[in-house]
């Protein structure tokens, strides 16, 4: 079976220990490679090379940084086939949404970051004759990356490429779920001559090279769980160290009566579905004004009951496999839970079963529950699955307090035709993202992240290279002369 390798100064290189774990395609339920377990003398080795390239790297200029950035961008896209393929048996997405979304994103992000460092610039404090002020933003050091396994390589380049552009160098870890296309990624770093050291990755579990990392790197930006980042969130701050925390959502979509309803319909249920339900800003919880309750339930339950679950190669699947036997199960004990709390199911709620190669890989239905309390144990918890749940609402104020019960607050979709209403719900609304008449529309150089216990600290655009720099205010004192 393939090993994975980790990339360290510029090589491809195993786990010192020689300790692997199995990674296994949830489309058919095999493994078919092996992940370096790696530990603390791992990391150490990637944490020394990233100081060392250091030195270098953070002196350099930004067209220099650009140009590496646009090259490694341009290496991404001549091998996007390979890693479309291979993010989509990794992660279970069908191939169509890893070529149309998670690959393209990749160079995107690289690209974009290449020019924005260009344009960053810094603040003057003039004090007249007296003295200037100017504010440095200089690189902090070694950056740690850890993301999830929901937009493998996505994710990963998202953190990367500010964390480099603004002259930083970076040990990453991706998920131990889905570690390929890193290693793609490292083994088109090594085929470009990308300065060593620079980028390292290493592979492993959470528990051990991902707190590793957080032990030893300079700075840390985290894209995971809620209870994940609480850990980590407080073994950084015993030691202040800058930590930037991406977390869990439950976002509600907001349906009004006066909405286009159509576009209503098929834009909350690709929010609910898209990817199996495995984004952190997916609408899991949705709220419909009483007046169209029905309606709007009998159109979305017919149009997610046309949706295929099927072979993740197919161009007519609309869903693939969720990520791992244990997530499967995981949503299938939540959907019996709600059935408890009296809800009930009106698709979806089961396995889908698929033949011969792919009979053994995490298939699900999409499914819809009614019938449940805003306050349930399935509309406060994140499940990360093809599981929505729709709710009748009043008014505006049982609106929010429903939207807002629960930890999280990443964010939430509002469908109505009414500018000043949408306006009004969401200025009240506990999310860092609020889309109105739209899902998932991405602008890279919005503040992007969540409130409450959906994060701490914004993404995108000059709000990377500002978590990624320091700011050092320099004070000139000008000299005061009596004859000019
Ligand atoms: P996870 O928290 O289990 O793991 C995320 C990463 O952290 C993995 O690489 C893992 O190995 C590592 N990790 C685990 N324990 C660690 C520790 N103690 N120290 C350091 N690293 C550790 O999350 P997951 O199951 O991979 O991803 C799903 C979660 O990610 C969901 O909650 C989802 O909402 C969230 N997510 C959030 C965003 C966002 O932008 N807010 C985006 C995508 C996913």
């Amino acid at each position: 079976m393939e090993k994975i390798a980790n990339y360290i100064g510029g090589k491809l290189v195993p786990p010192l220990d020689e300790k692997y774990i199995q990674n296994i395609s949830p489309t058919n339920g095999k493994a078919y490679s092996l992940v370096p377990d790696s530990q603390s003398n791992d990391v150490e080795t990637a944490i020394l090379s990233a100081r060392q390239a250091f030195l270098s790297w953070s002196k350099s200029s930004v067209e220099f940084r650009y140009k590496w950035l646009i090259k490694l961008a341009e290496a991404i896209d001549k091998h996007s086939e390979q890693l479309v393929i291979a993010e989509s048996f990794d992660n279970g997405k069908p191939v169509w949404l890893a070529k149309s979304v998670d690959i393209p994103r990749c160079s995107a992000n690289i690209r974009f970051f290449a020019t924005s460092i260009l344009h960053f610039d810094s603040k003057c404090h003039n004090m007249g004759d007296l003295a200037l002020n100017y504010t440095l933003k200089q690189p902090i050091g070694v950056a740690g990356c850890i993301s999830p396994w929901n937009l493998p390589l996505y994710l990963l380049t998202w953190k990367i490429a500010p964390a480099i552009a603004a002259g930083n160098t970076v040990v990453a870890k991706p998920s131990e779920l889905t570690p390929y296309t890193a290693y793609l990624l490292s083994k088109i770093c090594i085929e470009i001559g990308f300065p060593s050291g620079v980028i390292n990755i290493v592979h492993g579990l959470g528990y051990s090279a991902g707190d590793a990392i957080v032990q030893q790197a300079d700075i840390i930006s985290f894209t995971g769980g809620t209870e994940t980042g609480r850990l980590i969130a407080k073994n950084a701050a015993s030691v202040f160290k800058k930590c930037s925390l991406e977390l869990g959502g439950k976002n509600p979509s907001i349906v009004f009566a006066d909405c286009n309803f159509d576009l209503a319909v098929e834009t909350v249920m690709k929010g609910g579905f898209l990817n199996q339900g495995q984004i952190c800003l997916c609408g899991s919880r949705v709220f419909i004004e009483n007046s169209i309750y029905n309606k709007f339930r009998n159109a979305i339950v017919k149009k997610t009951n046309q949706l295929l679950v099927g072979d993740p190669n197919k161009d007519s699947s609309d869903l693939g496999a969720v990520i791992s036997e244990k997530q499967l199960n995981k949503v299938l004990f939540k959907i019996k839970e709600a059935e408890k709390e009296g809800g009930h199911v009106l698709c979806g709620g089961k396995r889908a079963q698929l033949d011969g190669e792919l009979s053994n890989g995490y298939y699900l239905l999409p499914t819809i529950i009614e019938n449940t309390k805003y306050n349930s144990t399935i509309n406060q918890e994140e499940i990360f699955g093809p599981v929505i749940t729709i709710m009748p609402f009043k008014n505006e104020s049982d609106l929010i307090m429903m939207c807002n019960s629960t930890k999280y607050g990443l964010s939430a979709s509002i469908f109505s035709n009414n500018i000043s209403k949408s306006h009004r719900i969401a200025a009240k609304i506990d999310a860092g993202v609020v889309w109105i008449n739209t899902w998932l529309l991405r602008d890279l150089r919005i503040p992007f992240g969540g409130m409450k216990e959906s994060g701490l600290g914004r993404e995108g655009g000059f709000h990377s290279l500002n978590f990624f720099t320091e700011t050092k205010n320099v004070c000139l004192k000008i000299e005061q002369t009596k004859n000019k």
